[in-house]
Protein backbone atom coordinates (compact mmCIF):
# COMPACT_ATOMS: atom_id res chain seq x y z
CA UNK A 1 0.00 0.00 0.00
CA UNK A 2 0.77 3.59 -0.44
CA UNK A 3 1.91 5.25 2.66
CA UNK A 4 0.93 8.47 3.27
CA UNK A 5 3.48 10.53 1.63
CA UNK A 6 3.36 9.06 -1.55
CA UNK A 7 -0.31 9.34 -1.84
CA UNK A 8 0.13 12.47 -0.90
CA UNK A 9 2.03 13.49 -3.20
CA UNK A 10 -0.12 11.68 -5.94
CA UNK A 11 -2.96 14.02 -5.29
CA UNK A 12 -0.30 17.11 -5.48
CA UNK A 13 0.43 15.86 -8.60
CA UNK A 14 -3.04 15.57 -9.92
CA UNK A 15 -3.61 18.73 -8.86
CA UNK A 16 -1.10 20.81 -10.54
CA UNK A 17 -2.06 18.95 -13.58
CA UNK A 18 -5.45 20.06 -13.60
CA UNK A 19 -4.05 24.22 -12.71
CA UNK A 20 -2.11 23.78 -15.91
CA UNK A 21 -3.85 21.80 -18.31
CA UNK A 22 -6.53 24.63 -17.66
CA UNK A 23 -4.57 27.33 -17.39
CA UNK A 24 -5.91 28.48 -13.86
CA UNK A 25 -3.64 30.72 -11.68
CA UNK A 26 -1.62 28.09 -8.87
CA UNK A 27 -3.18 30.67 -6.20
CA UNK A 28 -3.77 28.47 -2.54
CA UNK A 29 -7.26 28.40 -3.31
CA UNK A 30 -7.31 27.15 -6.90
CA UNK A 31 -4.81 24.39 -5.44
CA UNK A 32 -7.53 22.96 -2.79
CA UNK A 33 -9.94 23.13 -5.04
CA UNK A 34 -8.10 20.78 -7.02
CA UNK A 35 -6.54 18.93 -4.35
CA UNK A 36 -9.98 17.79 -2.61
CA UNK A 37 -10.83 17.01 -6.33
CA UNK A 38 -8.27 14.49 -7.03
CA UNK A 39 -8.69 13.08 -3.23
CA UNK A 40 -12.69 12.20 -4.17
CA UNK A 41 -13.57 12.72 -1.07
CA UNK A 42 -15.92 15.35 -1.79
CA UNK A 43 -18.26 14.47 -4.02
CA UNK A 44 -20.49 17.36 -4.64
CA UNK A 45 -17.21 19.42 -5.29
CA UNK A 46 -16.93 16.67 -7.94
CA UNK A 47 -20.67 17.14 -9.37
CA UNK A 48 -20.47 20.55 -9.79
CA UNK A 49 -16.67 20.90 -11.51
CA UNK A 50 -17.99 17.86 -13.57
CA UNK A 51 -20.59 19.38 -14.47
CA UNK A 52 -19.35 22.59 -15.46
CA UNK A 53 -16.93 21.49 -17.46
CA UNK A 54 -19.59 19.46 -19.79
CA UNK A 55 -21.43 22.01 -19.80
CA UNK A 56 -18.64 25.16 -20.59
CA UNK A 57 -15.94 23.71 -21.18
CA UNK A 58 -13.77 25.59 -18.71
CA UNK A 59 -14.00 26.63 -14.98
CA UNK A 60 -13.88 30.75 -14.96
CA UNK A 61 -12.24 33.18 -11.53
CA UNK A 62 -16.49 33.52 -10.68
CA UNK A 63 -17.03 29.47 -11.08
CA UNK A 64 -13.61 29.04 -9.08
CA UNK A 65 -14.71 31.70 -6.78
CA UNK A 66 -18.55 30.08 -5.82
CA UNK A 67 -17.48 26.98 -5.74
CA UNK A 68 -14.88 27.54 -2.81
CA UNK A 69 -17.11 29.37 -0.98
CA UNK A 70 -20.00 26.82 -1.56
CA UNK A 71 -17.87 23.43 -1.09
CA UNK A 72 -14.68 24.32 1.01
CA UNK A 73 -14.42 27.60 2.78
CA UNK A 74 -15.20 27.47 6.56
CA UNK A 75 -17.61 30.30 6.31
CA UNK A 76 -20.49 29.66 8.73
CA UNK A 77 -23.66 28.39 7.07
CA UNK A 78 -25.81 31.22 7.91
CA UNK A 79 -23.42 33.23 6.63
CA UNK A 80 -23.23 31.56 3.16
CA UNK A 81 -27.27 30.92 3.33
CA UNK A 82 -27.33 34.81 3.68
CA UNK A 83 -24.78 35.58 0.40
CA UNK A 84 -26.69 32.99 -1.71
CA UNK A 85 -29.69 35.10 -0.55
CA UNK A 86 -28.15 38.65 -1.37
CA UNK A 87 -27.69 37.08 -4.98
CA UNK A 88 -30.71 35.83 -5.59
CA UNK A 89 -32.10 38.90 -4.70
CA UNK A 90 -29.81 41.08 -6.85
CA UNK A 91 -30.37 38.80 -9.52
CA UNK A 92 -34.39 39.67 -9.35
CA UNK A 93 -33.19 43.40 -9.00
CA UNK A 94 -31.28 43.17 -12.00
CA UNK A 95 -34.36 41.27 -13.98
CA UNK A 96 -36.73 43.91 -12.80
CA UNK A 97 -35.36 46.88 -13.96
CA UNK A 98 -35.18 45.27 -17.08
CA UNK A 99 -38.13 44.61 -17.32
CA UNK A 100 -39.49 47.69 -16.86
CA UNK A 101 -36.93 49.39 -19.38
CA UNK A 102 -38.80 46.58 -21.69
CA UNK A 103 -42.27 47.74 -20.65
CA UNK A 104 -41.56 50.97 -21.76
CA UNK A 105 -40.34 50.56 -24.68
CA UNK A 106 -43.14 48.65 -24.98
CA UNK A 107 -45.32 51.25 -24.50
CA UNK A 108 -43.92 53.52 -26.96
CA UNK A 109 -43.62 51.55 -29.42
CA UNK A 110 -47.76 50.57 -28.50
CA UNK A 111 -48.04 54.79 -29.38
CA UNK A 112 -45.85 54.28 -32.55
CA UNK A 113 -48.17 52.09 -33.65
CA UNK A 114 -51.36 53.75 -32.41
CA UNK A 115 -50.06 57.54 -34.20
CA UNK A 116 -48.82 55.49 -37.61
CA UNK A 117 -52.65 53.85 -37.74
CA UNK A 118 -54.01 57.59 -37.48
CA UNK A 119 -51.90 58.87 -39.86
CA UNK A 120 -51.91 55.49 -42.09
CA UNK A 121 -55.64 56.32 -42.90
CA UNK A 122 -54.99 59.79 -43.51
CA UNK A 123 -52.12 59.80 -45.97
CA UNK A 124 -52.82 60.42 -49.91
CA UNK A 125 -49.90 59.73 -51.63
CA UNK A 126 -46.32 57.93 -51.53
CA UNK A 127 -44.37 60.40 -50.52
CA UNK A 128 -46.82 61.18 -47.34
CA UNK A 129 -46.87 57.07 -46.61
CA UNK A 130 -42.57 56.70 -46.95
CA UNK A 131 -42.01 58.48 -43.23
CA UNK A 132 -44.86 56.31 -41.41
CA UNK A 133 -43.39 53.20 -42.70
CA UNK A 134 -39.69 54.43 -41.78
CA UNK A 135 -41.01 54.86 -38.52
CA UNK A 136 -42.42 51.80 -37.90
CA UNK A 137 -39.64 49.49 -39.13
CA UNK A 138 -37.22 51.96 -37.03
CA UNK A 139 -39.45 51.16 -33.54
CA UNK A 140 -40.40 47.82 -34.56
CA UNK A 141 -36.22 47.09 -34.66
CA UNK A 142 -35.86 48.58 -31.50
CA UNK A 143 -38.79 46.61 -30.02
CA UNK A 144 -36.96 43.58 -31.76
CA UNK A 145 -33.69 44.53 -29.97
CA UNK A 146 -35.38 45.28 -26.45
CA UNK A 147 -36.98 41.35 -26.79
CA UNK A 148 -33.66 39.91 -27.73
CA UNK A 149 -31.63 41.42 -24.99
CA UNK A 150 -34.61 40.56 -22.47
CA UNK A 151 -34.71 37.17 -23.54
CA UNK A 152 -31.14 36.69 -23.42
CA UNK A 153 -30.48 38.23 -19.84
CA UNK A 154 -33.75 35.73 -18.51
CA UNK A 155 -31.65 32.89 -20.16
CA UNK A 156 -28.53 34.02 -18.58
CA UNK A 157 -30.34 34.63 -14.82
CA UNK A 158 -32.07 30.86 -15.46
CA UNK A 159 -28.66 29.39 -15.29
CA UNK A 160 -27.31 31.76 -12.74
CA UNK A 161 -30.49 31.30 -10.47
CA UNK A 162 -30.24 27.47 -11.05
CA UNK A 163 -26.46 27.66 -9.78
CA UNK A 164 -27.22 29.11 -7.10
CA UNK A 165 -29.90 26.70 -6.05
CA UNK A 166 -27.20 24.20 -6.50
CA UNK A 167 -25.32 26.15 -4.01
CA UNK A 168 -28.09 26.18 -1.06
CA UNK A 169 -28.90 22.42 -1.97
CA UNK A 170 -25.01 22.13 -1.34
CA UNK A 171 -25.11 23.91 2.05
CA UNK A 172 -28.38 22.10 3.27
CA UNK A 173 -26.80 18.82 2.58
CA UNK A 174 -24.13 19.75 4.44
CA UNK A 175 -25.56 21.49 7.32
CA UNK A 176 -27.37 17.67 8.21
CA UNK A 177 -24.12 16.09 7.62
CA UNK A 178 -21.48 14.84 10.40
CA UNK A 179 -18.15 15.64 8.44
CA UNK A 180 -16.55 13.44 10.39
CA UNK A 181 -17.79 10.13 9.33
CA UNK A 182 -19.99 11.77 6.62
CA UNK A 183 -22.92 9.93 7.98
CA UNK A 184 -25.71 11.75 8.83
CA UNK A 185 -25.85 14.41 11.91
CA UNK A 186 -28.24 14.45 14.58
CA UNK A 187 -30.27 16.89 13.25
CA UNK A 188 -30.28 14.63 10.14
CA UNK A 189 -31.09 12.01 12.84
CA UNK A 190 -34.18 13.39 14.26
CA UNK A 191 -35.99 14.41 10.80
CA UNK A 192 -35.46 11.51 9.02
CA UNK A 193 -36.91 9.14 12.39
CA UNK A 194 -39.60 11.71 12.65
CA UNK A 195 -40.84 10.95 8.93
CA UNK A 196 -39.80 7.58 9.04
CA UNK A 197 -42.18 6.89 12.36
CA UNK A 198 -45.34 8.96 10.92
CA UNK A 199 -45.16 7.24 7.76
CA UNK A 200 -44.99 3.72 9.46
CA UNK A 201 -47.92 4.31 11.84
CA UNK A 202 -49.81 5.54 9.02
CA UNK A 203 -49.24 2.49 6.40
CA UNK A 204 -49.11 -0.19 9.07
CA UNK A 205 -45.75 -1.50 7.76
CA UNK A 206 -43.09 -2.16 10.25
CA UNK A 207 -39.94 -0.09 11.71
CA UNK A 208 -37.04 -0.82 14.03
CA UNK A 209 -34.83 1.16 15.41
CA UNK A 210 -31.03 0.11 15.84
CA UNK A 211 -28.85 2.15 18.33
CA UNK A 212 -25.53 1.22 18.91
CA UNK A 213 -22.40 2.62 21.11
CA UNK A 214 -19.01 1.54 20.98
CA UNK A 215 -17.48 -0.51 23.80
CA UNK A 216 -14.55 0.51 26.14
CA UNK A 217 -13.65 3.91 23.77
CA UNK A 218 -13.01 6.21 26.55
CA UNK A 219 -9.25 3.65 27.51
CA UNK A 220 -9.13 3.46 23.46
CA UNK A 221 -9.25 7.24 23.17
CA UNK A 222 -6.45 7.23 26.55
CA UNK A 223 -4.13 4.70 25.66
CA UNK A 224 -4.11 5.77 21.52
CA UNK A 225 -5.32 9.29 21.51
CA UNK A 226 -8.19 11.60 20.31
CA UNK A 227 -6.75 11.48 16.83
CA UNK A 228 -6.38 7.80 16.34
CA UNK A 229 -10.16 7.42 18.05
CA UNK A 230 -11.60 10.16 15.34
CA UNK A 231 -10.15 7.16 12.98
CA UNK A 232 -12.03 4.78 14.26
CA UNK A 233 -15.12 7.18 14.33
CA UNK A 234 -14.48 7.22 10.96
CA UNK A 235 -13.75 3.26 9.98
CA UNK A 236 -17.50 2.44 12.29
CA UNK A 237 -19.14 5.07 9.83
CA UNK A 238 -17.37 3.23 6.96
CA UNK A 239 -18.28 0.00 8.05
CA UNK A 240 -21.90 1.10 8.56
CA UNK A 241 -22.11 2.76 4.94
CA UNK A 242 -20.97 -0.46 3.59
CA UNK A 243 -23.23 -2.64 5.25
CA UNK A 244 -26.22 -0.66 5.13
CA UNK A 245 -28.60 0.13 2.00
CA UNK A 246 -31.35 1.61 0.18
CA UNK A 247 -33.58 3.24 2.34
CA UNK A 248 -32.20 2.94 6.08
CA UNK A 249 -31.35 5.58 7.31
CA UNK A 250 -27.99 5.79 9.34
CA UNK A 251 -26.49 8.33 11.63
CA UNK A 252 -23.84 9.92 14.22
CA UNK A 253 -26.45 10.50 16.96
CA UNK A 254 -23.61 11.44 19.53
CA UNK A 255 -19.83 11.14 20.05
CA UNK A 256 -19.56 7.85 19.80
CA UNK A 257 -23.11 6.35 19.68
CA UNK A 258 -25.09 5.57 16.14
CA UNK A 259 -28.11 5.09 14.98
CA UNK A 260 -30.34 3.19 12.36
CA UNK A 261 -33.57 3.24 11.09
CA UNK A 262 -35.16 0.30 9.44
CA UNK A 263 -37.67 1.68 7.45
CA UNK A 264 -40.61 -1.60 6.43
CA UNK A 265 -38.24 -3.83 8.91
CA UNK A 266 -39.40 -6.23 11.05
CA UNK A 267 -37.64 -7.45 14.69
CA UNK A 268 -36.11 -10.66 12.98
CA UNK A 269 -34.44 -8.93 10.08
CA UNK A 270 -33.71 -5.79 12.10
CA UNK A 271 -31.48 -8.19 14.31
CA UNK A 272 -29.53 -9.55 11.65
CA UNK A 273 -28.81 -6.47 10.39
CA UNK A 274 -27.76 -5.40 13.44
CA UNK A 275 -25.34 -8.25 13.71
CA UNK A 276 -24.18 -7.88 10.54
CA UNK A 277 -23.00 -4.37 11.58
CA UNK A 278 -21.05 -5.93 14.93
CA UNK A 279 -19.56 -8.46 13.03
CA UNK A 280 -18.56 -6.02 10.12
CA UNK A 281 -17.12 -3.55 12.81
CA UNK A 282 -15.67 -6.66 15.01
CA UNK A 283 -13.70 -7.74 11.83
CA UNK A 284 -11.72 -4.86 11.10
CA UNK A 285 -7.90 -4.61 12.19
CA UNK A 286 -7.49 -1.45 13.46
CA UNK A 287 -3.74 0.38 12.64
CA UNK A 288 -2.26 3.70 13.26
CA UNK A 289 -1.85 5.28 9.67
CA UNK A 290 1.57 6.97 10.45
CA UNK A 291 3.41 4.09 12.63
CA UNK A 292 1.35 0.80 11.19
CA UNK A 293 1.21 0.07 14.52
CA UNK A 294 -1.30 -2.81 15.32
CA UNK A 295 -4.59 -1.28 17.60
CA UNK A 296 -6.78 -4.63 17.47
CA UNK A 297 -10.35 -4.07 17.35
CA UNK A 298 -13.63 -2.42 18.80
CA UNK A 299 -16.58 -4.10 19.55
CA UNK A 300 -20.19 -2.14 20.10
CA UNK A 301 -23.49 -3.52 21.59
CA UNK A 302 -26.40 -2.69 19.66
CA UNK A 303 -30.04 -2.34 21.01
CA UNK A 304 -33.13 -3.10 18.73
CA UNK A 305 -36.54 -1.61 19.21
CA UNK A 306 -39.36 -1.94 16.68
CA UNK A 307 -42.22 0.61 16.51
CA UNK A 308 -45.42 -0.39 17.99
CA UNK A 309 -48.98 0.70 18.39
CA UNK A 310 -49.11 4.13 20.49
CA UNK A 311 -45.57 4.28 19.77
CA UNK A 312 -43.81 7.87 19.03
CA UNK A 313 -40.40 8.85 18.19
CA UNK A 314 -39.15 9.14 21.86
CA UNK A 315 -40.43 5.66 23.42
CA UNK A 316 -39.03 4.19 20.51
CA UNK A 317 -35.31 5.69 20.95
CA UNK A 318 -35.93 5.20 24.47
CA UNK A 319 -36.56 1.02 24.70
CA UNK A 320 -33.35 1.04 22.01
CA UNK A 321 -31.47 3.04 24.25
CA UNK A 322 -32.49 0.74 27.40
CA UNK A 323 -31.71 -2.25 25.31
CA UNK A 324 -28.66 -0.63 24.14
CA UNK A 325 -27.71 -0.53 28.03
CA UNK A 326 -28.84 -3.94 29.00
CA UNK A 327 -26.48 -4.93 26.18
CA UNK A 328 -23.77 -3.40 28.06
CA UNK A 329 -24.56 -4.87 31.32
CA UNK A 330 -24.44 -8.17 29.83
CA UNK A 331 -21.08 -8.17 28.86
CA UNK A 332 -20.81 -5.75 25.77
CA UNK A 333 -20.19 -6.61 22.16
CA UNK A 334 -23.91 -7.99 21.69
CA UNK A 335 -27.36 -7.10 20.21
CA UNK A 336 -30.36 -7.12 22.91
CA UNK A 337 -33.97 -6.63 21.80
CA UNK A 338 -37.03 -5.82 23.83
CA UNK A 339 -38.06 -9.49 23.60
CA UNK A 340 -34.41 -10.49 25.15
CA UNK A 341 -34.61 -11.90 28.52
CA UNK A 342 -31.96 -9.76 29.53
CA UNK A 343 -34.10 -7.04 28.55
CA UNK A 344 -36.55 -7.61 30.80
CA UNK A 345 -34.40 -8.32 33.66
CA UNK A 346 -32.90 -5.62 32.57
CA UNK A 347 -35.98 -3.14 33.23
CA UNK A 348 -36.84 -5.10 36.11
CA UNK A 349 -33.31 -4.08 37.92
CA UNK A 350 -33.98 -0.50 37.11
CA UNK A 351 -37.59 -0.29 38.51
CA UNK A 352 -35.77 -2.38 41.75
P1 LIG B 1 -18.93 1.70 27.24
O1 LIG B 1 -18.47 0.38 26.74
O2 LIG B 1 -19.75 1.59 28.48
O3 LIG B 1 -19.66 2.46 26.18
O4 LIG B 1 -17.63 2.51 27.60
P2 LIG B 1 -17.11 3.82 26.91
O5 LIG B 1 -15.76 4.09 27.46
O6 LIG B 1 -17.19 3.70 25.44
O7 LIG B 1 -18.23 4.83 27.33
P3 LIG B 1 -18.21 6.30 27.85
O8 LIG B 1 -19.56 6.88 27.59
O9 LIG B 1 -17.73 6.28 29.26
O10 LIG B 1 -17.16 7.08 26.99
C1 LIG B 1 -17.42 7.50 25.68
C2 LIG B 1 -16.11 8.02 25.19
O11 LIG B 1 -16.17 8.24 23.79
C3 LIG B 1 -15.75 9.37 25.75
C4 LIG B 1 -14.84 9.93 24.74
O12 LIG B 1 -13.50 9.64 25.09
C5 LIG B 1 -15.16 9.15 23.49
N1 LIG B 1 -15.66 10.02 22.43
C6 LIG B 1 -16.88 10.59 22.31
N2 LIG B 1 -16.92 11.36 21.19
C7 LIG B 1 -15.71 11.27 20.59
C8 LIG B 1 -15.13 11.84 19.41
O13 LIG B 1 -15.74 12.59 18.65
N3 LIG B 1 -13.84 11.48 19.12
C9 LIG B 1 -13.15 10.62 19.92
N4 LIG B 1 -11.90 10.32 19.57
N5 LIG B 1 -13.66 10.11 21.05
C10 LIG B 1 -14.91 10.40 21.38
MG1 LIG C 1 -21.35 6.40 24.84
MG1 LIG D 1 -19.06 3.59 24.57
Amino acid sequence: MLDEHERTLAFAEVALGQIKSLRQTAIPRNYEIWYVYATGYNSPLNKIINETLTRNGKLTEADLEQIYETYLSQIKTTDRIDKVGARVIGEIDDVMTLITDALAVSASYEESLSGATEKLSSAKNRDQLKPIIELLLRSTREMRETNKALEDRLQLSKTEISNLQQSLDAIRAESLTDPLTGLGNRKYFDRSIERAVENALATGEPLSLLMFDIDHFKSFNDSYGHLTGDQVLRLVGMSLKQTIKGQDITARYGGEEFAVVLPNTALRQALTVADHIRRAIMAKELKKKSTGEILGRVTISVGVSILKPGDDTDSLIERADACLYAAKRNGRNRVICEVDPEYVADARNQVA
